[in-house]
Order: structure tokens, then sequence, then C-alpha cells
């Protein structure tokens, strides 16, 4: 299987590498790649949006003649997993500060969500989560100036939560993250999310 990962900003490589050891941790075969074009669109299995800056990376893929094409693969059930900035994009509504800046969503989730939820003073912090659909063991949260999601409608399920605020959901194809993965060593939101992909490509 091949894995695009949105390369125009943030923490593309870690994606990468996360994206490849949890291949092999789940025994598939398969690569991620660093994506730009749309050529590469047609080649991927399944998209990753990184964290970075919701606005550029927006502004980025649109500037790439890319951002439609990518809002019809999340719609005909490509999985795409959004970590981050990435959450944002994925939404269908964003907050005040959303609205105001006009910032393109690619409005695939049924979710509301807004930027820099966790305030000024708390702008980093890690913390043990609960992701019950992960297992047991606590997943390492690593939040960077991070976004939640107000509200979620449909049948988007809510995976986690942290101090009161929805962190993690999916619906059908899509996963969103509030926080950073690919920068611990737990492969696990990108195993789930690689049993998505060959859910839909078996
Ligand atoms: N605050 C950023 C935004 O609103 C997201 C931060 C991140 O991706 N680490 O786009």
């Amino acid at each position: 299987m091949k894995i695009g990962v949105i390369g125009f900003q943030g923490a593309v490589n870690e994606h990468i590498t996360a994206t490849e050891r949890a291949m092999r941790e789940l025994g598939l075969s398969g690569e991620a790649i660093w994506l730009k074009d749309d050529a590469q669109l047609s080649e991927v299995d399944g998209l990753i949006i990184p964290g970075g800056e919701s606005t550029t990376i927006g502004r980025l893929i649109s500037n790439a003649g890319i951002f439609e094409k990518i809002q019809e693969m999340g719609k005909s059930g490509v999985p795409i997993l959004g970590t981050c900035a990435g959450l944002i994009l994925l939404a269908k509504e964003g907050g005040e500060e959303i609205k105001e800046t006009k910032q393109p969503l690619l409005k695939l989730m049924d979710m509301k969500v807004i930027r820099n939820a966790f305030g000024r003073q708390k702008e980093s912090f890690e913390t043990d989560l609960e992701v019950p659909a992960f297992g047991e063991k606590p997943f390492p949260g690593i939040f960077i100036r991070a976004p939640a999601i107000e509200e979620v409608w449909g049948n988007v399920r809510t995976l986690a939560k942290s101090k009161g605020k929805i962190v993690a959901a999916e619906q059908e194809n899509l996963l969103a993250m509030a926080f950073h993965p690919e920068l611990t060593s737990d492969t696990r939101t990108h195993q789930y999310y690689l049993e998505k992909v060959e859910r839909n490509t078996s």
C-alpha cells in the first residue's frame, strides 16, 4: 500500500517514519511518500494531513491545485488521517476565528473545531490519554497549540477527550487527532489508520 503525506509544511518526515514503522508492525508491505502534486494523488491508497499551520497548509494545497481532489477522495471513502492542523482542515465547521479569517476547510467531517483551544498559557503540554479504541494502555498525547473539537454530529465517533474537550474522533474513513502521534514512538494511531486503508483497498 502507498500512503501520501501532504508535504508542504509541518511534521511530514515524522509521519512518513511512523507510518512505515506501523506498516512493519502490522506486517503490511508498502511505503509512505512525501506528496506535493496531483499526479501523486492518483497513486496513493490513503492520505495524511500533518500538523503545522492550518491556514498555510490550506493555502498551499489550494495553490498546488489539489484542494478539490483531496476533498473528492475523502468523500469517496479514501482514508484520511488529519493531525492537529490536519484535524482543523478535515472539519465541516470552524469557530469564530476560522469564520473571520475565511480559512478554507475541506468540510469532510461532521464536526466543529476551534483553533488554539487550550489557551496561551498552556500552548504545549503532554498528557496520557485514554483512547479505548487503542486498548487499555494510555496514549501519549503531545499537544502543540492544539485545536479541539467543540461539537460532533452525524456518525462521528469520539475517540478521546482531554480537559473536557474532544481531541480525537473518527467518521468512517476519516480519523482526526488534535495532538501529534507522529512525535511519539507509539504507533497505535498509525496502525489504527492503516487498518482503515487495508479495509478500503482489499
Ligand atoms: N495552531 C495551529 C493551527 O491552528 C495548529 C498547531 C499544530 O498543528 N501543531 O493551524
